[in-house]
């Protein structure tokens, strides 16, 4: 074989999967794992792919394999690994190669690292990849960052391996140093809220209506060919549909209500919170999972309190319930879609709004029809401040909103949680809402600490009639 087009580094879950991606899509590439056994088990595993695959038990044999400029893909896992591999290439590339960080990497360390080899001669590109392994392996969703020219000298390789759309590639350059991996975030936070909702309404069918799981699935199944239509939705009616192997009872019922998160979630809510952009329904979603991990705890408050006790106390509708998600859903993503307008404005990055809604449409694990109502949105007016204000949005909110508002009260007489949902309500609430209530907190933080207020008739700063209190 030729030298290879591109090497990748790391041949975990995602790295293999990408790797024979990239191979079945007619570029020779290079591989190596720190692990240098599971190269060859590799290797061997990849069938007819192997005339495009170099495997290499070292980095300079690596190197080496790839024909300059060398475009090396790192998917390692995130942290310092990242900054150990970068080291180690440093001293074996050479001018124009690009190391292109493919793992959910903090956006913060992204900016570092592109900063740390600018004027080295080599360039670094952050790299969100979305999809998981199946998304690896047939076509994820890509969300680069860096400069634009060592994304144009990939370009062609991730727009082959990218998921389509339509035939459009869900791939892009989304602005420089840690866009990608900022945006890739910011996916996986709208992802949290996305999961939390369906859980919820799950609750309430399970819990407030005493349906089986069995029975809940062609709800979601339905749903899934109508508005709802998503790749979480549909996984959800599967998971509610299958059965253990083990003792024949519903999968579902048989696992742990403790949920996992790896940090992509938690680290939206910090950023939103650090630029003060409200992202409640991430929070929440992000909030909950901590609390789903509260096991122990959690049964001994039920023995406390008491079991909820499923009593007849009036129905709500499917539709109802439909809606209520869908609503949810806008809320969502208007806050996810917010925070990255306000990110764009504070890194100088020009996040493109509707490019993003765009790769978002297939390969990664939000992709929806819903994503091309804002595709849409973006296209018409890119300059929007938020979701909630799209002529269209507005539209399907004024329909949608009056059944997220019988569902959460419905849940909240029920005993039932629902916080991404209420939290995804109180916001439309609060954005719509002309004049709040924050002059009474201006009047109380003037009251204590004298900070002054504006006056709704006068500019400048004011004080209380309330004299030298606190
Ligand atoms: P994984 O299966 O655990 O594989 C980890 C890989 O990193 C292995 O090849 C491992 O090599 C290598 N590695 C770990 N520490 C290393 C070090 N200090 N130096 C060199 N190599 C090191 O992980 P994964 O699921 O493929 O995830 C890889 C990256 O993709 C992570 O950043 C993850 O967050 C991100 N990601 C994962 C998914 C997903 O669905 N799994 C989706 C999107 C993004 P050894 O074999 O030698 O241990």
């Amino acid at each position: 074989m030729a030298q290879a087009d591109i090497g990748l580094i790391g041949l975990g879950v995602m790295g293999s999967n990408l790797a024979l991606n990239i191979a079945e899509k007619d570029h020779a590439i290079a591989v190596y794992n720190r692990t240098t056994s599971k190269t060859g088990i590799f290797f061997e595993s990849a069938g007819e792919l192997r005339e495009r695959v170099l495997p290499c038990n070292s980095l300079e044999e690596l190197v080496a394999a790839i024909r300059p400029p060398r475009p090396i893909i790192l998917m390692v896992s995130a942290g310092p690994a990242v900054d150990e591999e970068i080291a180690r290439l440093r001293k074996l590339l050479s001018e124009n190669d690009i190391i292109i960080d493919a793992g959910n990497a903090n956006f913060h360390d992204t900016v570092r690292r592109f900063h740390e080899l600018e004027g080295s001669g080599l360039t670094f590109i952050g790299m969100g990849v979305s999809g998981g392994e199946e998304g690896a392996r047939h076509g994820p969703s890509i969300m680069v960052g860096g400069t634009k020219q060592s994304y144009e000298r990939v370009e062609g390789v991730l727009n082959d391996i990218a998921a389509k759309y339509e035939g459009e590639p869900c791939c892009a350059w989304l602005g420089t140093d840690g866009a990608g991996h900022f945006v890739k975030t910011i996916h996986n936070g709208i992802e949290y809220a996305d999961m939390q909702m369906i859980a919820e309404i799950y609750g309430i069918f399970r819990d407030g209506l005493g349906m089986e799981a069995k029975e809940i699935a062609p709800v979601f199944a339905g749903w899934n060919r109508g508005r709802l239509n998503s790749y979480l939705i549909e996984i959800t009616a599967e998971v509610l549909a299958a059965d253990d192997p083990k003792t024949g009872q519903p999968m579902v019922d048989m696992i742990l209500d403790s949920a996992g998160q790896k940090g992509t979630g938690r680290w939206s809510v910090i950023e939103a919170q650090q630029m003060g952009v409200p992202a409640t329904a991430i929070e929440a979603a992000v909030a909950f999972r901590g609390l789903s991990a509260m096991k122990a705890e959690r049964e001994a408050a039920e023995k406390a309190y008491g079991k909820l006790a499923l009593e007849k106390r009036g129905t709500v509708s499917h539709d109802d319930l439909e809606l209520a998600l869908f609503a949810g859903k806008i809320g969502a993503y208007a806050q996810g879609f917010a925070v990255m307008t306000a990110a764009s404005r504070e890194f100088n990055w020009s996040l493109p709004m509707g490019t993003i809604a765009k790769i978002w449409r297939a390969g990664c694990i939000i992709r929806s029809q819903f994503l091309g109502r804002i595709t849409d949105a973006f296209e018409r007016a890119d300059d929007l401040d938020n979701l909630f204000m799209a002529p269209s949005f507005v539209e399907m909110m004024k329909e949608a909103h009056p059944a997220l508002r019988r569902i959460v009260a419905w849940a909240a007489a029920a005993g039932l949680p629902a916080p991404a949902l209420s939290s995804a309500l109180a916001y439309f609430d609060g954005y719509r809402q002309g004049r709040g209530t924050a002059n009474l907190i201006q009047g109380q933080r003037d009251f204590f600490g004298a900070h002054g207020f504006e006056r709704i008739d006068q500019a400048g700063e004011s004080h209380g009639p309330w004299g030298s209190h606190g």
